[in-house]
């Protein structure tokens, strides 16, 4: 699709919402499917490539009410079982198509509780979009009813409108949580833990909350200002933080229990480890990690040239080595950061590619160019132990695999050079080691990742996990749904806990 600008989708809209508006409750279901799919906004690809706002600038009020209308309100809710926190999608579009965004808002919020971030890095096209009757009657998920979207566009009002609301807090029931890690797991059973009036504490490794919302997505895709305002509201609810705190190090797990008093602790520590491809030349300068890489630009400020305190390695031409959503943000951060040319080496095809489309399609209007194919053999080095380039091997697909994709087969002697001074591999992350090899009472499996029954316990007593550190690198949606699923654990344990010792004491 061509790039059409912010300002032409915008006069499109006014002028079709002057023959939907009177509609709204009266269009048949073939009128409906005639209303055309409303196309995100987005910031020009030549001016964004050298910046870090938002690529994505979010539907227009007319557009909002257009593809609101484009819902058919189905009697059987396919789309809400296949959202992982089962939003109810029908009733909030409804509201949307009706002008009626408090309402909206409110439904969004009686099971989700991040929709400006869901609605903008949800991967809808494989959970509630993939099951939209529209996209499956025009037999094209892009063309089902964009949920994400008006989810983003509807949070996007709220927070506008400087309308938000801080959840009630029930009185102070003198029981202490603790949550390890400030991700969106942690953040949910933060929030789920504190509104039942126990005293929670964040204990955060870094310097800023946010877990990879804040150090692995970019500003592009995620603004910070956003990650802000949800733990503004965490602070206004009374949860204390402790930042550059690492569990693990500065104090032992098992210690938050035994020696500070918590009464139950919930470890959303997250995937943080980097894999890596094990070839030649992956400790040469200029070799990064995709988890340095955008932990150095987003979170180390590497992007404010002259003025960060850590600044990154100038690349000329950068190599991602990856086909997923981290290969995609790390060679749009490249760009950004001032490189001339950056590749995406991919083993497979773009069909295989795991990356959403979306993000795939806004990196090559930035000029990212894709070698389908073709992976890295090994990187060579100059005598001063610098990046000097890429030895590549060409592929061809096979056989499906395991995971149901054509297996990539390397042609014999396709070896060839690429000429770069940088390489990043996103390749994968597993899950952050430090809390197994610090607390033997955790059991992990072969992965690492923590093992847990299906109330999120861990092996040991009053110890809960969830997210990443269980799941294995996963998505922001399943990790915020293993920690409501913590939280609530949590809490009715603690609330069994406090009928016990009142009964206790009335019987004394
Ligand atoms: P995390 O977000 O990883 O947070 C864990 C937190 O724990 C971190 O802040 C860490 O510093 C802290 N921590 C770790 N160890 C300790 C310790 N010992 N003591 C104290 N604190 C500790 N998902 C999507 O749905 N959509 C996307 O578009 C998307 N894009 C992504 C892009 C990138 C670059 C990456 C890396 C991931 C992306 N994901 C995306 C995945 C998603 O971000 C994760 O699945 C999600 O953040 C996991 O949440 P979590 O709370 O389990 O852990």
């Amino acid at each position: 699709m061509s790039y059409k600008s912010a300002e032409q989708i915008s006069e499109e809209a006014k002028i079709l919402i002057l023959e939907y508006i009177s509609h709204v409750d009266d269009y048949k279901t073939k009128d409906r499917m005639k209303i055309p799919p409303q196309e995100m906004p987005a910031q020009d690809p030549e001016i964004r490539s050298h910046n870090l706002s938002e690529v994505a600038l979010g539907y227009t009020d007319e557009q909002a009410k257009i593809e609101a209308m484009r819902c058919l309100q189905c009697v059987k809710k396919n789309c809400v079982d296949d959202c992982p926190v089962k939003i109810d999608i029908p009733r909030f579009i409804d509201h949307i198509a009706h002008g009626d965004y408090e309402k909206a808002i409110s439904t969004i919020k009686e099971t989700s509780l991040l929709p400006s971030i869901c609605g903008r890095v949800c991967p809808q096209e494989t959970q509630c979009q993939q099951s939209c009757t529209v996209g499956k009657a025009l037999k094209n998920v892009d063309k089902a009813v964009a949920i994400g979207r008006l989810e983003r566009f509807i949070a996007d009002w709220e927070r506008a409108t400087g309308k938000i609301v801080i959840p009630d807090i029930k009185p102070d029931t003198g029981k202490k949580v603790a949550v390890v890690g400030s991700g969106p797991a942690g953040l949910v059973v933060a929030v789920d833990c504190r509104r039942e009036g126990h005293h929670v504490t964040v204990f955060e490794a870094f310097h800023k909350l946010g877990g990879v919302l804040r150090y692995g997505i970019p500003e592009f895709r995620l603004p910070n200002d956003i990650i802000d305002k949800e733990i503004e509201t965490l602070k206004a609810m009374g949860v204390e933080i402790r930042k550059n705190f690492v569990v693990g190090r500065t104090r032992k797990l098992i210690d938050l229990i035994r020696k500070d008093g918590y009464d139950a602790v919930f470890v959303g520590t997250g995937a943080g480890l980097p894999l890596f491809m094990g070839i030649e030349g992956e400790s040469l300068i200029g070799v990064f990690s995709a988890n340095e890489y955008l932990t150095r630009a987003n979170l180390m400020r590497a992007f404010e040239k002259g003025k960060a305190d850590t600044p990154i390695f100038p690349s000329r031409k950068v190599a991602v080595l990856g086909g997923g959503n981290v290969a995609m943000d790390s060679a749009r951060m490249a760009k950004r950061l001032g490189a001339e040319k950056v590749y995406v080496v991919y083993r497979r095809t773009e069909v295989e590619m795991p990356a959403r489309k979306e993000e795939v399609m806004h990196a090559k209007e930035e000029g990212i160019e894709f070698l389908f194919l073709q992976n890295a053999k090994k990187i060579l080095g100059s005598e001063d132990g610098r990046v000097k380039s890429l030895e590549c091997l060409r592929y061809e697909l096979g056989e499906p695999d395991a995971s149901g994709r054509r297996r990539p087969v390397v042609i014999a002697n396709s070896e060839f050079i690429l000429d770069v001074d940088t390489v990043i591999v996103a390749i994968g992350n597993s899950s952050n080691p430090l809390i197994s090899q610090t607390s033997p009472e955790i059991h992990v499996n072969k992965y690492g990742n923590i093992l847990v029954d299906e109330t999120q316990k861990t092996s040991a007593d009053r110890i809960f996990a969830g997210g990443d550190i269980v799941l294995g690198a996963a998505t922001v949606i399943l990790a915020m749904g293993e920690g409501r699923r913590a939280a609530d654990s949590i809490n009715k344990m603690l609330s069994e806990e406090l009928i016990t010792a009142s009964l206790n004491s009335t019987v004394n």
